[in-house]
C-alpha cells in the first residue's frame, strides 16, 4: 500500500489525520518533514514569517536530496512539501488530532504555549512535546487535559533517526500513549517508553558526556580535534561530543544541563562554565555558524 493512501493506521493512530508541529526550527522542520512524507497533513507553526519560510525551504531542501538518493518518482516531493501549511498563528491548531510541539527548550515558552494550545485545539486532541528534559507532568499541568498530555521526543536529525523516546508524565493516558506509539510506527520510527524523570534516558546520559568533553576542552585536556577523535575512533561514536554539540546547539546543551543540574540537585550536572561563555557570545553551533567548529554557509564543518 502506498504511503499517501489512507488510513495510515488501522490501530489507535488510525483517527489522525492532521498534525500540528508548533515551532519550526531544527527539530520542528524535520519532525513536519517526517509526518508529511508519512502522508498526515501538517500545520507548521513559527512566531515569525520568515521563520515559517525558512522551515519550508529547509523541508524543501532536504527532500530534493532524499527524492535524488531515492530516486522518487517527479513530483512527490512537491507533493509532500504541499501536505504542509504554514502559518504564525496557533489558530492553526484547531482541526488537529495531533499537535507536536518543538518549540525553543524553556519551561516559560512551554507553559505559554500549552495553555494557549489547549484552548485552540478540539478537546480530544493529542498534546505531545519534543522537549529534551523539561517534565511532561509539569507541562500537562498547565492545561486542561493532563491525560492527553505526553513527550514525543524526536532525535536529531529527524528524518534519518530511529528512536522516539516516549515519554509518560504522571497523568498520560494509556489511551494517549497506545496512539501516539502508533504515531510513531506509521512515521517509521522506533518507539521506547520512559517514565518522566530530568532528561528522561537520552539526555540524561547524552548531556554529561557532552559537558564533560567542554570541561576537558576548557581545562586544555586536548584540542578540541582531539577530544572529539578520542570519542569517535576510541568509543566508535559516529560523531565526536563537540560536533555533536554544534549540532544539538549549545542553547538546547546549556538548557538540558540546567534541567538536570536543578531537577537531579547534583554537583556533578553543572553546567560548564565554558559551554555558557560560548551560549552567552551566541556561539550556538550549526544554526548560527559559529560553535566549537565554523560552518560556513550551506552547512558542513570547517
Ligand atoms: P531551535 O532553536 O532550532 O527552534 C525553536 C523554534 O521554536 C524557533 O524557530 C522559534 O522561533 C520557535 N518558537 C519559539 N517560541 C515559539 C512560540 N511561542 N510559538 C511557536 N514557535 C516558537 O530549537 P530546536 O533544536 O528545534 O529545539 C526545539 C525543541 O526540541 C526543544 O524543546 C529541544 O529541547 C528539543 N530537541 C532538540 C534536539 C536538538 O538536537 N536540537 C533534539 C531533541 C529534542
Amino acid at each position: 500500500m502506498s504511503v499517501e493512501t489512507r488510513p495510515l493506521s488501522s490501530g489507535p493512530a488510525a483517527a489522525i489525520k492532521t498534525i500540528a508541529v508548533v515551532g519550526g526550527g531544527t527539530m520542528g522542520n524535520g519532525i513536519a518533514q517526517v509526518c508529511a512524507t508519512s502522508g498526515y497533513d501538517v500545520r507548521l507553526v513559527d512566531v515569525r514569517s520568515e521563520f515559517v519560510d525558512r522551515a519550508l525551504a529547509t523541508i524543501g531542501k532536504n527532500l530534493e536530496r532524499v527524492a535524488k538518493k531515492q530516486e522518487w518518482p517527479a513530483g512527490r516531493s512537491a507533493s509532500i512539501l504541499g501536505r504542509i501549511h504554514g502559518g504564525v498563528k496557533l489558530d492553526e491548531v484547531r482541526d488537529c488530532q495531533v499537535v507536536i510541539e518543538a518549540a525553543t527548550e524553556s519551561f516559560e515558552i512551554k507553559r505559554g504555549l500549552f495553555q494557549a494550545v489547549d484552548a485552540a485545539a478540539p478537546a480530544d486532541a493529542i498534546l505531545a512535546s519534543n522537549t529534551s528534559s523539561i517534565s511532561i507532568t509539569e507541562i500537562a499541568a498547565v492545561t486542561r487535559r493532563p491525560e492527553r498530555v505526553i513527550g514525543m521526543h524526536f532525535m536529531n536529525p529527524v528524518p534519518v533517526m530511529q528512536l522516539v523516546e516516549i515519554i509518560r508524565g504522571l497523568a498520560t493516558g494509556d489511551g494517549t500513549y497506545a496512539l501516539v506509539e502508533d504515531l510513531c510506527r506509521v512515521l517509521g520510527k522506533t518507539p521506547v517508553e520512559v517514565n518522566d524523570y530530568p532528561g528522561f534516558v537520552s539526555n540524561r546520559i547524552l548531556m554529561p558526556m557532552i559537558n564533560e568533553a567542554v570541561y576537558c576542552l576548557m581545562e586544555g585536556v586536548a584540542s578540541k580535534d582531539s577530544i572529539d577523535t578520542v570519542m569517535k575512533l576510541g568509543m566508535n561514536h559516529p560523531l565526536g561530543p563537540l560536533a555533536l554539540a554544534d549540532l544539538i546547539g549549545l542553547d538546547t546543551c546549556l538548557s538540558i544541563m540546567e534541567v538536570l543540574h536543578q531537577g537531579l540537585g547534583d554537583s556533578k550536572y553543572r553546567p560548564c562554565p565554558l559551554l555558557r561563555k560560548m551560549v552567552k557570545a551566541g556561539r550556538l553551533g550549526r544554526k548560527t555558524g559559529h560553535g566549537f567548529y565554523e560552518y560556513p554557509e550551506g552547512g558542513g564543518r570547517s
